[in-house]
């Protein structure tokens, strides 16, 4: 007998749906009790890595047990679904919600090109925009670049529409799938969010250090301004400051936390004017 690893019943696939149908239960469980947050991570300026350009937001739910599942456990296999334009939704409703209480941030948040269009996602978006007349020029939306191009279409309509509204867009893991260059001249993204893979080890991996130096240029080129992802050594961050990268993101600056950062920063602020 021979074993078809692609085969719907193979043992592989089994235990893939498997995992899928797991995810999905926590994620329709958390969704039916609102055990959805987000947490925030900041991005800092390359210049000056004590100033915060802006926080993302990044979605999380609970599980049955109350830990906090991060996105990359669970967005795959919702991606699709009417589960990931429910959480697009909330992600758009929790990233108002903070943007409203705080008129200092700004923030992104992420989406999926198929929430474009979804009723409740346009109207959650909607109403964000109408609650306070800064809300669009403090929001920032990220998309990736495999999905951008997935649609294009769609997505440079909706980047217009909303770039009107004051809104900025990321691309965001640019560099990780297949890059199709052709379609910088339809798009126009504020940002490019260049994938962790380049930054990591670029102090010392020359490969890095030439395809970063790339992505950036092409970036600069199409005035876009860059974010460099997954930071985790200040070796890699000094790199980065010197080849002129704006701003840096990654867990040396600052792990996600649902507990909101600019919180904590200010009531730091408020007690050392107390002391
Ligand atoms: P992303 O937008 O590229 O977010 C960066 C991911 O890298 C986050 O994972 C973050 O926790 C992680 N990260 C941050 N700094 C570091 C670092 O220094 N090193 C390493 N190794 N990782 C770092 P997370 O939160 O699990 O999110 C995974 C992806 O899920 C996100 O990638 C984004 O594409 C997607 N996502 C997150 N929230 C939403 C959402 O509300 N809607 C949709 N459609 N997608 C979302
Ligand atoms: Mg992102
Ligand atoms: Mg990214």
């Amino acid at each position: 007998m021979t074993f078809d690893p692609n085969s719907e019943d193979s043992p592989l696939s089994a235990a893939i749906s498997q995992r899928d149908v797991h995810v999905l239960d926590m994620v329709r469980a958390a969704l039916r009790k609102k055990d959805v947050l987000l947490a925030y991570q900041p991005v800092v300026q390359g210049a000056d890595t004590k100033r915060i350009a802006f926080y993302e937001g990044l979605i999380r739910v609970l599980d049955e047990t109350g830990r906090i599942i991060p996105a990359k456990e669970f967005i795959e296999t919702i991606e699709a679904r009417e589960e990931g334009r429910l959480i697009d939704c909330l992600a758009v409703e929790l990233g108002v919600e903070s943007l409203v209480k705080e008129p200092r941030l700004r923030l992104s948040i992420n989406m999926s090109p198929r929430s474009i269009g979804h009723p409740q996602w346009e109207t959650a978006l909607e109403r964000g925009l109408l609650s306070d007349p800064t809300i669009g020029e403090r929001l920032i939306i990220e998309i990736t670049e495999s999905s951008a191009l997935l649609m294009p279409d769609l997505v440079s309509d909706f980047m217009m529409r909303m770039q009107r509204r004051g809104v900025s867009f990321a691309l965001d893991d640019f560099g990780a799938g297949y890059t199709a260059f052709r379609h910088f001249k339809d798009f126009y993204f504020d940002l490019v969010k260049i994938d962790t893979s380049f930054a990591r080890n670029i102090d010392v991996d020359s490969d890095n250090q030439v395809l970063m130096q790339a992505l950036v240029s092409i970036a600069q080129q199409f005035d876009m301004f860059t974010v460099a992802e997954g930071i985790e050594r200040p070796q890699e961050a000094e790199y980065l400051r010197e080849i002129g990268i704006d701003c840096l993101q990654g867990y040396l600056f600052g792990v996600p936390s649902v507990s909101k950062p600019w919180e904590k920063d200010a009531s730091a602020e408020r007690r050392a004017l107390l002391r």
